[in-house]
C-alpha cells in the first residue's frame, strides 16, 4: 500500500486505482466491519451564499482506518458499489445527515438544507424513496430542506434516470454534481428534472489562470439563472475565485476558503458560535 500526505495533512490511502488487487479485497472486507465498528462517519462541509454567510452542508463521508489512517471516499466509495455494500452505507448517511441536521436547527443553527450524495445503486433500489419519505418524518424535516446530488454517470443509467421523478414527487431538490466533467451535460439539464447545478473543482481551480475555463465557469452561470437552476461553485479556495463567481452571478459557494468538511463537534464549534456572537453583538 502507498501512503502519500493527504490535504488534511492526514495520512491518506492511495487512491484505488494504485492499490494493488489484493489491497482492494482487503480494504472490502474491511469496508464491511468498518461500518459496524463505527470507523464510518459522517463529516458536513459549510455551503455559504454570497455574503460568506451559512447556508447548509454536504454530507460527506468518511473512513477513519484504525492501522492506514484516513481514507477518502473517491477510494472506498466505488468498492461499496461493487460490492452492494453502498445500500446499508448509503441509509448511515441518510439517517445520520437527517437526524444531524433536524439537531443543528433545534440547537439554533438554522440551516436551511442539508446536502446528501447518492449512488445510482442506491436510486435503483426499490426501498430508497421509502426510506428518504421515512427519514423526514421521523425527523420533522420539510422534503424542500433535502439535495440530493447526482452526478452524470447515475443519470446516464435508465433506471436511475427513471426514479428521480419519483424522489421530486416526494418534493426533495435535485443537484447535478461535478457539473462539467461528463459529456453530454447540456443534455441532461433539458431531460432530468434538476433544481441545481454544481460546477466543477477543475473549472474553478484554473479559472482564474485559463481564459477558456474562464468563459465556461461564467456562461455556465449564466446559462443556470437562465434556466432557473440554482448553482454552486465547488472548490472555491482563494478570495479572488470566491469574488470573480460573484460577479459572474454565482449565489452559492463551497471550499477551503470557508472550510473543509467537518466532524460534526467541529462543524457546532465554528458555526453555533457565530449565532450566539451575532444574537449577543
Ligand atoms: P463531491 O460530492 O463532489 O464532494 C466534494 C469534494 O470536494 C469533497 O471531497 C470535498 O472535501 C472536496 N472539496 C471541497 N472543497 C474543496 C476545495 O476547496 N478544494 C479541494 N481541492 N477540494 C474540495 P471528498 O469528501 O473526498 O469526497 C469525494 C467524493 O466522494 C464526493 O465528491 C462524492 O462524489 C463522494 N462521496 C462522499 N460522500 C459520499 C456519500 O455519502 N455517498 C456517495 N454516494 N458518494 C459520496
Ligand atoms: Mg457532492
Ligand atoms: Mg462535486
Ligand atoms: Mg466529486
Amino acid at each position: 500500500a502507498v501512503k502519500s500526505s493527504g490535504r488534511d495533512g492526514l495520512s491518506c490511502y492511495a487512491p484505488s486505482e494504485q492499490a494493488s488487487f489484493s489491497d482492494q479485497l482487503t480494504l472490502r472486507l474491511e469496508l464491511r466491519q468498518a461500518l459496524k465498528n463505527g470507523q464510518i462517519m459522517v463529516y458536513y462541509q459549510p455551503l455559504m451564499d454570497s455574503l460568506g454567510q451559512l447556508v447548509g452542508a454536504e454530507a460527506l463521508l468518511r473512513w477513519q482506518h484504525p492501522e492506514r489512517g484516513f481514507i477518502p471516499p473517491d477510494s472506498f466509495i466505488p468498492l461499496a458499489e461493487d460490492s452492494g455494500l453502498i445500500l446499508p452505507i448509503g441509509i448511515f448517511v441518510l439517517q445520520q445527515a437527517t437526524e444531524q441536521f433536524a439537531r443543528w436547527n433545534k440547537q439554533g443553527m438554522r440551516l436551511s438544507e442539508i446536502s446528501i450524495n447518492v449512488s445510482g445503486r442506491q436510486l435503483r433500489d426499490q426501498n430508497f424513496i421509502r426510506q428518504v419519505s421515512e427519514s423526514l418524518k421521523e425527523h420533522n424535516i420539510a422534503p424542500g430542506q433535502i439535495v440530493f446530488e447526482l452526478t452524470e454517470s447515475v443519470l446516464m443509467d435508465k433506471i436511475s434516470g427513471s426514479r428521480l421523478q419519483d424522489l421530486k414527487d416526494l418534493g426533495v431538490s435535485l443537484a447535478l454534481d461535478d457539473f462539467g466533467t461528463g459529456y453530454a451535460a447540456l443534455l441532461y439539464l433539458r431531460r432530468f428534472p434538476l433544481d441545481r447545478l454544481k460546477i466543477d473543482r477543475s473549472f474553478v481551480r484554473e479559472m482564474l489562470d485559463s481564459s477558456s475555463d474562464a468563459t465556461i465557469v461564467s456562461t455556465l452561470i449564466t446559462l443556470a439563472n437562465k434556466l432557473k437552476l440554482q448553482v454552486v461553485a465547488e472548490g472555491v479556495e482563494r478570495s479572488d475565485q470566491f469574488e470573480t463567481l460573484r460577479d459572474y452571478g454565482c449565489e452559492l459557494f463551497q471550499g477551503f476558503l470557508f472550510s473543509q468538511a467537518l466532524a460534526p463537534a467541529q462543524f457546532e464549534a465554528q458555526f453555533l458560535n457565530q449565532v450566539s456572537n451575532k444574537r449577543s453583538g
